[in-house]
């Protein structure tokens, strides 16, 4: 046992950096930060593991200033300013402690996804949009412990699969269950497979009406109805652009589902703004809506879906924007028409990146993935997503503020699961009594690295491992298990042993309480869940944060000549 960590933020010391330069911007909120170290007890007493003297940030509390967290049984016991006793401590000095990450949209659901997930601060992920047929065997699948808690949706592609009898094994249908109509027993067959999927405890009701042309407005909306019955979000990628967002929004109010468009700006492609505006709409009409992004100008889906059902009806040029997968090559009309009969994945490019800012960069916005991979490759947002938003976005474009970009991968997808599956209010947060999934980055190096070629790089460096903690560590297990890579962008801490995350199950909620639309909260109707006062205050002292030690990092002062590099 040993005391360790939690200088005061007041005493010199050798901390350098991020901590030393909020100092004066934290003076301002001082009484925040006295009511929370109050409220944040018990000091003193012995916890299994400290993150200290890092600049921790909970959005919800609008806590943004340098503290020790303790963490005793994987919750986060103490946040406080003075020293804290532990069995380990990690030193994060001049490093953002954040909650994990929280990806409502990733398809890589192994170990080798997870792994690079956990390299990118993902520290829990839902496969929501495609989801699965087969709820109780998927959370079976993956007991015994994962790197990151994970969770899936009951989803209408896969049950349209089934029912309609898909020749597709891939993620989504390549035949019938796409274009096929289905009959009235099969759309009641499907309305089984779903219920039956959030008896077992699927967290939402995933659907892509992109990929099911053949599935009306009539039939997606008699999905989105037992979706309201659970009080389960609908997860949906909309075909149809600015038209389709209309009719999903309005199906989704006639039978009171809440809901969720994954990929706005694959979905909106340069109609961004008037997409993101329709959405602001219906939610200052009091309909549940929320929205995701991620960060890059491409998508990525499988050749012999519906999306290319008209390709033979292309012009020639339009063939180069896709990018095969499995070896990298830009396609023709000939080489898209022998990959589509053989199958297998592409990248579509074409997005600018005016469209791709103005998606990362609007308030609604929360982060996620989209990611998987093929065989090893596939997009660089699998591996990249966060550290790319925090690098690119934040750091190096300001286009958005540090606080508000740790919201959008947090405590918005955090809220956005909670009315049916309550264990997210611990999650996405860094709180006494919230689960202690943390994630730490150095906000001054922190940047994805993959390529659309090449789409397993981690991020630059691993903040914590270049500090020299031994690699055995129970806590960077994941660390451990993924020797042989040269570091992470954002590493989440992990002990290997995280578990399945489920929706209410068995327990169904009564009708009338899905029907009755709760307005949003008072705090995401702004967007980002901050009190107003908060984010007054802390957007002086982001600005000061993240640019002051900038500067002095950067400047050619002895000793920090060597900090300054290319981006
Ligand atoms: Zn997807």
């Amino acid at each position: 046992m040993s005391r360790l960590g939690g200088r005061s933020p007041a005493a010199p010391g050798p901390a350098q950096g991020v901590a030393r330069s909020v100092a004066p911007g934290a003076r301002r909120w001082l009484p925040l930060g006295v009511a929370l170290a109050v409220a944040c007890g018990p000091e003193g007493g012995t916890h299994d593991l400290a993150v200290v003297d890092g600049l921790v940030i909970d959005p919800e509390s609008g806590l943004f200033d340098r503290r020790n967290v303790g963490i005793r049984d994987g919750t986060i016991v103490t946040i406080s300013a003075e020293p804290l006793e532990a069995e380990r401590v990690i030193d994060a000095t001049g490093l953002v402690v954040s909650p994990g990450f929280v990806d409502l949209h990733e398809h890589g659901q192994d170990e080798a996804a997870y792994r690079l997930m956990v390299r990118d601060g993902v520290t829990t992920a839902f496969e929501l949009e495609v989801g699965t047929g087969d709820v109780a065997a998927w959370y079976a699948e993956r007991e015994g412990g994962q790197l990151v808690n994970h969770g899936v949706s009951v989803g209408h592609v896969k049950a349209r699969m089934e029912v309609l009898d898909d020749p597709g094994r891939g993620l989504v249908p390549a035949g019938i269950g796409g274009s096929g109509s289905a009959t009235e027993a099969q759309i009641a067959e499907m309305e089984a497979i779903i219920r039956r999927g959030l008896d077992e405890g699927a967290v939402a009701v995933g659907f892509g009406s992109a990929y099911t042309p053949g599935a009306d407005m009539a039939e997606i909306e008699r999905m989105f109805a037992v979706a309201a019955e659970y009080d389960a979000p609908v997860h949906i990628h909309i075909r149809g652009g600015l038209a389709g967002l209309d009719s999903t929004v309005a199906a989704a109010r006639a039978v009171g589902a809440p809901l969720h468009i994954v990929h706005a700006n694959s979905s909106a492609g340069a109609q961004i703004e008037p997409f993101l505006e329709r959405i602001q709409a219906a939610r200052d009409a009091v309909q549940d809506v929320t929205t995701e992004t991620y960060p890059y100008g491409a998508g990525m889906t499988e050749i012999q879906s519906a999306l290319f059902d008209d390709w033979e009806s292309w012009p020639d040029e339009r063939f180069a924007e896709h990018q095969l997968v499995s070896s990298g090559e830009r396609l023709t009309r000939r080489t898209f028409g022998e990959a589509r009969e053989r199958g297998g994945t592409v990248i579509i490019h074409g997005r600018t990146e005016e469209m791709t800012r103005a998606a990362v960069a609007h308030p609604l916005t929360m982060i996620a993935s989209d990611g998987f991979l093929e065989g090893g490759r596939g997009h660089p947002r699998t591996s990249g997503s966060y550290s790319r938003v925090l690098g690119r976005y934040v750091r190096d474009e300001r286009v958005l503020e540090l606080g508000d970009a740790i919201a959008k991968m947090t405590l918005m997808p955090a809220r956005r699961l909670e009315a049916r599956t309550p264990e997210m209010a611990r999650k996405g947060r860094i709180q006494v009594g919230a689960d202690a999934d943390i994630t730490i980055f150095d906000p001054l190096d922190v940047i994805d690295r993959s390529t659309y070629t090449d789409a397993t790089h981690p991020g630059r460096r691993n903040p914590v491992r270049d500090r020299g903690w031994p690699a055995r560590r129970r806590w960077w297990r994941a660390d451990r298990r993924a020797s042989g890579t040269s570091g992470e962008g954002a590493a989440a801490l992990t002990d290997g042993a995280a578990r399945g995350v489920h929706g209410w199950g068995r327990q169904r909620r009564p009708r009338a309480r899905a029907a009755a639309l709760d307005p949003p909260s008072e705090g995401l109707r702004g967007g980002l869940g901050l009190p107003p006062r908060v984010v007054a205050a802390a957007l002086g002292g982001r600005r000061r944060s993240v640019a002051g030690r900038r500067r002095s990092r950067r400047g050619p002062g002895p000793g920090h000549a060597g900090r300054a590099r290319a981006r």
